[in-house]
């Protein structure tokens, strides 16, 4: 079949590696897709927020199955209007996104569902939220309601913070995503991320990942969309798992199938490990970036099949298999970043780091000048290995990092400290 797939970061290079390897697969188009994404089918120059433009596209190139990406796709309804127009689409319809596009949405289902989370509350009133901050006291967690790229969630250690966060979100700091705020209770544990795959009715459980948001080493500075991850993460024990899709994942999916909006898609629970157990940090309704770079490579089953059954709601019979390996990817950003960053800085040595045996590199900003690959973004590459234990998937990850010559990017050198202390 001919498949296309939304999105243009390392996500989407790890998600067109993964596809384009499958048998069911005889073409696949990007859009707009990457450098690397090129490597693995052809990149579409196509606007996919102008939803009549990707099915007149689907329509020409007899596209058969839309992979959705991101997340702003799927908010903005695109699975609903291609699924209209009689084109199969994996990712959630526009209601069930709600649950990355909303977190009120998220924490009135879990209220429903008695699904374990934070203890909240919700305002549209700047004056009722501060006096709520001032009543519950330091540490408290302040939200945007909507869409914020990251930058809505704000975890005070003080009523001042919290009271300025509050304010800076009710004066319009976040644009329409502030809205309405959700002030939450400070958990305390490490967090994990988890994957699942439901089908609208049923769960099936992927694999568990760790990532590290914060710009330098230690997990110090600030927040970024994600500097580095690895998978399997060992905070997540098979108990766990199975404790998560009993009392998250299912709870949720089947909260959304008796309210009518049924989920199709893959679920990504942001949790946080409580000395109570595990609680819901927020949804997200697509694979993560730089999660699905260390995802794509441990997973032994065919993406394509795995995708199909969801959409066909047949997951109750398939499984999915993972080679027992972890994954580490290393991301490699422009300097400055997560601030203003330069553009156009040239980048060699990819080829030898992917010499090296079971290293991939993901690119995300990059973008191609004739034989010159040149730095376009933030986030530029993902540097990924596999080994038999986090230590040896970290140790190959830096001696792959060492191959490339950038002079202007920077990475983290710590990727997956927690893992590898473990092991030591
Ligand atoms: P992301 O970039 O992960 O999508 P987001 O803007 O959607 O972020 P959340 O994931 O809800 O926001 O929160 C970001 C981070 O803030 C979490 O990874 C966690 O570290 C922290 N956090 C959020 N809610 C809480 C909470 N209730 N208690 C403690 N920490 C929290």
């Amino acid at each position: 079949m001919n498949i296309l797939l939304i999105g243009s970061g390392g996500r989407e290079h790890a998600l067109a590696w993964k596809l384009s390897a499958s048998p069911l697969c005889d073409r696949l188009f990007i859009a707009p897709g990457n450098p690397g994404t090129a490597q693995c089918g052809e990149n579409a120059a196509l606007d996919v927020a102008d939803h009549a433009a990707v099915i007149a596209f689907c329509r020409t190139r007899g596209i058969d199955f839309v992979v959705v990406g991101p997340e702003a796709p799927l908010v903005a309804g695109i699975v609903d209007d291609l699924t209209a127009a009689g084109i199969k689409a994996f990712g959630p319809r526009r209601i069930p996104a709600q649950l990355e596009g909303s977190k009120a949405f998220t924490k009135e289902l879990c209220r429903e569902f008695g699904i374990p989370t934070a203890a909240f509350a919700r305002f549209t009133d700047e004056a009722a939220a501060a006096a709520y901050v001032r009543a519950q006291g330091a540490p408290i967690v302040v939200k945007a309601d909507g869409l914020a790229a990251g930058k809505g969630v704000v975890v005070a250690t003080s009523v001042e913070e919290a009271e300025a966060a509050v304010a800076m979100m009710f004066s319009g700091g976040l644009g329409a995503a502030g809205a309405e705020v959700v002030i939450e209770e400070c958990m305390v544990g490490e967090e994990a991320s988890f994957f699942a795959l439901s089908d609208g009715t049923h769960a099936i459980p992927l694999a568990s990942a760790q990532d590290h948001k914060r710009v330098f080493d230690g997990d110090e500075g600030p927040n970024t969309g994600g500097m580095g991850a690895y998978s399997p993460a060992p905070v997540m024990t098979s108990a766990l798992e199975e404790r998560v899709m009993r009392e998250i994942v299912q709870p949720t999916v089947a909260g959304l199938k008796a309210r009518g909006t049924p989920y199709v898609g893959v679920l990504y629970a942001g949790l946080m490990i409580t000395a109570e157990g595990p609680k819901l940090i927020e949804y997200n309704v697509r694979f993560g970036d730089p999660e699905a770079q260390v995802l794509m490579p441990r997973m032994k089953t065919d993406l394509v099949a795995a995708m199909l059954a969801c959409c066909d709601g047949m997951l109750h019979d398939f499984d999915v298999r993972w080679w027992d390996e972890t994954a580490l990817t290393v991301v490699m950003a422009a300097r400055g970043y997560p601030g203003a960053v330069e553009k156009g800085s040239e980048i060699r040595g990819i080829a030898e780091a992917e010499a090296l045996d079971d290293v991939i590199v993901f690119h995300a900003g990059t973008k191609q000048d004739g034989a010159r690959l040149l730095a376009n973004g933030g986030r530029v590459l993902n540097v990924t290995a596999t080994g038999r234990t986090a230590t040896e998937a970290q140790r190959r990850a830096y001696e792959a990092v060492a191959r490339i010559d950038w002079p202007e990017g920077f990475c983290r050198r710590d990727i997956g400290w927690r893992a590898v202390a473990r092991e030591g």
